[in-house]
């Protein structure tokens, strides 16, 4: 047995999620005519009283999707120093759409109205243009963190007073929802574009959606194809993200309940200086300086425990759908053997 607790992303298709892809039915998306796609994205659409969404091969490629469709080159988005869209996809906000990110030295990657406000460039012409703000639910590298809504409405405020657009990179949005008793509805009132990925807690092989107002999605379709995005019958992979969104959210409470067992057997131990706060199904913790990150990977991996070390002494935990009830009492098991 292999506990695999390196992302939400190691998951494998069930056989549920399997049989609903095999018989699903699919067209040439190229011609948008793959019946299982247009299903798939009316139906975000409207969970998040949106007109419009449109499917992705990977998160990434749809919040650069929404970058170019918020952006002109040389402007500027605000976003958190700990930002996916910054430090993860490689560079892509200047490759893509030749903007630059003005970073917010947040907590746990969440950050104020009033740092938003301070970091909107003034109306000079050699200053960059300020025009998004862009905010990650939950958060990746802050841990799994939920944003409180009050202070993203506040935001909004703030955009809507310096005409910025609102960009929500919700890769991780049903773990916030999950965990806060929120609703897909109050975001999609909040934000301009919305990205939600089906391949991490939803356990969908492939698969994000970009969901949006009809003005800023009129392109988005043209970018995506121009981001080598085009697929064609991916209604096999739509099936899998329906089958998801039937069946697969609620349970997120299992991940959380168990990511913060977790949590609470490393603080109790003498090699741990920190356990982040957990939230969600992130659990991110610091060993003390004496201990070395490479040995006690080793001592895990020896046991068939896989994690991920995040630099600075600090290691990260993931829980997900295929981390079974046996495999969590084994974890804790050697976890108390340290
Ligand atoms: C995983 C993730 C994405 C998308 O990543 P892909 O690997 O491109 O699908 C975007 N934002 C956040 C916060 C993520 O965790």
């Amino acid at each position: 047995m292999i506990i695999d607790l390196r992302s939400d992303t190691v998951t494998k298709p069930s056989k549920g999620m399997l049989d609903a892809m095999m018989s699903a039915e699919v067209g040439d998306d190229v011609f948008r005519e793959d019946p299982t796609v247009n299903t798939l994205e009316e139906r975000l659409a409207r969970m998040f009283g949106k007109p419009k969404a449109l499917f992705f091969p990977s998160g990434s490629m749809a919040n650069q999707t929404a970058l170019k469709l918020h952006t002109n080159p040389s402007e500027q988005v605000i976003c958190d120093k700990y930002a996916h869209i910054y430090n993860y996809e490689a560079g892509g906000a200047s490759f893509n759409s030749g903007i630059s990110c003005h970073l917010i030295n947040g907590q746990r990657g969440m950050f104020t109205a009033s740092q938003v406000k301070e970091a909107i460039n003034p109306d000079a012409y050699y200053y960059s243009q300020t025009t998004l703000v862009e905010v990650e639910n939950t958060t990746n590298k802050g841990g799994g963190a939920c944003w409180d809504f009050e202070e993203l409405k506040n935001i909004r405020g703030i955009c809507d007073d310096h005409k910025l657009g609102y960009h929500l990179d919700g890769a991780r949005l049903w773990n916030a929802l999950v965990a806060k008793n929120e609703t897909t509805q109050q975001y999609g009132e909040l934000f301009d574009t919305i990205s939600v990925c089906l391949s991490k807690g939803l356990g969908c092989p492939v698969g994000s959606v970009l969901i949006g107002d009809e003005d800023l999605m009129h392109n988005a379709v043209r970018v995506r194809k121009i981001l080598g995005g085009n697929m064609r019958q991916v209604g096999y992979l739509a099936a899998a993200g329906l089958y998801a969104l039937d069946h697969n959210i609620n349970r997120l409470e299992d991940d959380h309940k168990k990511a913060k067992e977790i949590g609470s057997v490393l603080s109790e131990l003498s090699i741990i200086a920190k356990v982040e706060p957990i939230e969600t199904n992130i659990v991110i913790f610091e060993l003390e300086s004496h201990v070395d990150e490479t040995e006690f990977l080793q001592q895990l991996s020896d046991k068939n425990i896989r994690i991920i070390g995040m630099g600075s002494n600090k290691l990260r935990m993931v829980t997900h759908l295929d981390y079974t009830d046996t495999m969590h009492e084994r974890l804790l098991e050697v976890l108390y053997d340290f």
